[in-house]
């Protein structure tokens, strides 16, 4: 039983918001703050007449570290979950360390100005956390999240040693345009246009945006051709996973988005330089966002499934083995249940969780965790029973070297 003061309101946000709601022996009250509170009070209207969490609401700028703290010593929250973007992760981590008070978000910091995401900038807080005595938890989504959480049971229940790592994020969903993105585009764009970069033997090796492409036959779904992305959960992985040798991250894209995005990138629409545009400075990408369909508004017309998961190659009692542990989500099944599509769905729900084993002191410590760091099978029990269901086969096709 506790209170979260949840911050950001966008695709994410509004699942995981509707997750603890269903979940109100645990979230007894929430506050949802975010830049727009117009949002948050539409979101608490239509909410709580289904629910018993308390619900509250307030304005925030996430880049005002004063602001936050105000705010948290006005709520008091047990937990702080940072659903805003990336480029808020450190002033809110700030103003968690001022206040002390647990933090967990689903993204790791990326600077506005730089198309970089590292854990750096977040590590650099482990010693502050552990002297405040508070935990924060990083990357309690989906990619990173519930990958690091299958990583973590995968060597718990099946292995003595993991050496190979693929995870493979799949969605064969449909939403009808020629081109949108599932989740902010501002983000998803920077993340597949970046040069490429895989883990192998203690150095990460880089290739070309969308160089390496394979096709995967995924349970549920069917072939469908995947690239090779730099992905921030590989980082952590690599340190947390004894024994490792190589961790690489695949997803899927169909030719028309990637037709679209080649041309983008050709005219510079997805540059993050900014421009003079009639005597405005404006940011290319962030104008094209502003063109784009809203995320949020794919939920009623995307139809068909995402398929995400980790293979794992590694040795037991002495011998090979391999397994693939994944969730099979339905676009339109998420969205009779919460009114938004997969990909958000299965961000909000890990968050939730994470949120909910932080605040009930499942997981606690002070410092700064990634997810893996955790005993997952608090986790692992809790995506059964909030809409996650994973399964485990002993018998995958393995992605080609
Ligand atoms: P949205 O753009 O839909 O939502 C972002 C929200 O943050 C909006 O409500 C926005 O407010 C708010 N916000 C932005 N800037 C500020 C600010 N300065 N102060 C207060 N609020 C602010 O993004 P998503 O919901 O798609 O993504 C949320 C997070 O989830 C991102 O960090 C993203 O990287 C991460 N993510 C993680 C995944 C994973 O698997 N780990 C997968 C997908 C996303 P406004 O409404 O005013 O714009």
């Amino acid at each position: 039983m506790g209170k979260a003061l949840i911050i950001g309101c966008g695709g994410v946000a509004s699942v995981a918001i509707h997750k603890c709601c269903q979940n109100s022996g645990e979230f007894t009250e929430i506050c949802i703050a975010s830049r727009t509170v117009a949002k948050c009070e539409a979101l608490k209207e239509k909410l709580e007449k289904t629910t018993d969490t308390k619900i509250t609401t307030a304005q925030v700028d996430a880049n005002d570290v004063d602001a936050l703290i105000r705010l948290i010593q006005e709520v008091k929250p047990d937990v702080v979950l940072n659903l805003a973007l990336p480029y808020q992760d450190l002033t809110i981590m700030d103003a968690c360390l001022a206040t002390k008070t647990h933090y967990i978000d689903t993204a790791n910091y990326e600077p506005e100005d730089t198309a970089k995401f590292e854990y750096k900038w977040q590590w650099a807080y482990r010693k502050r956390y552990e002297e405040a005595g508070i935990t924060a938890l990083l990357g309690s989504g989906f990619d990173p999240g519930v990958t690091g959480v299958f990583s973590a049971y995968a060597l718990k229940h099946y292995f003595d040693e993991i050496n190979y790592i693929d995870i493979l994020d799949c969605n064969a969903g449909d939403h009808g345009y020629p081109f949108a993105t599932n989740f902010n585009p501002e983000i998803n764009i920077r993340e597949v246009s970046a040069k490429g970069s895989y883990w192998e033997d203690g150095r990460w090796v880089e290739t070309e945006p969308m160089e390496i492409k394979k096709v995967y036959d995924f349970p549920e779904v069917g072939p469908k051709d995947m690239y090779l992305l730099h992905h921030e959960e590989i980082e952590s992985l690599a340190l947390n996973i004894p024994g490792i040798r190589r961790i690489r991250f695949f997803m899927t894209f169909g030719q028309s988005y990637l037709n679209h995005l080649r041309c983008l990138e050709d005219v510079g629409m997805t540059s993050i330089e900014p421009i003079l545009y009639e005597g405005k400075e404006i940011v290319p990408l962030q104008f094209l966002k502003a063109v784009l369909p809203d995320p949020s508004s794919l939920g009623p017309r995307t139809k068909g499934k995402t398929n995400i998961g980790c293979i794992f190659r590694g040795k037991k009692d002495g011998k090979e083995k391999n397994i693939y542990i994944y969730n099979v989500c339905d676009h339109q099944e998420c969205y009779r249940e919460v009114g938004s599509q997969a990909v958000a769905y299965t961000t909000g729900v890990p968050a939730m969780i994470g949120a909910m084993l932080v605040m009930n002191g499942t997981w606690r410590g002070p410092g700064v965790y990634n997810i893996e760091e955790f005993d997952p099978d608090p986790f692992m029990d809790a995506l059964n029973r909030f809409g996650l269901p994973w399964k485990v086969s002993e018998t995958p096709e393995l992605v080609e070297d």
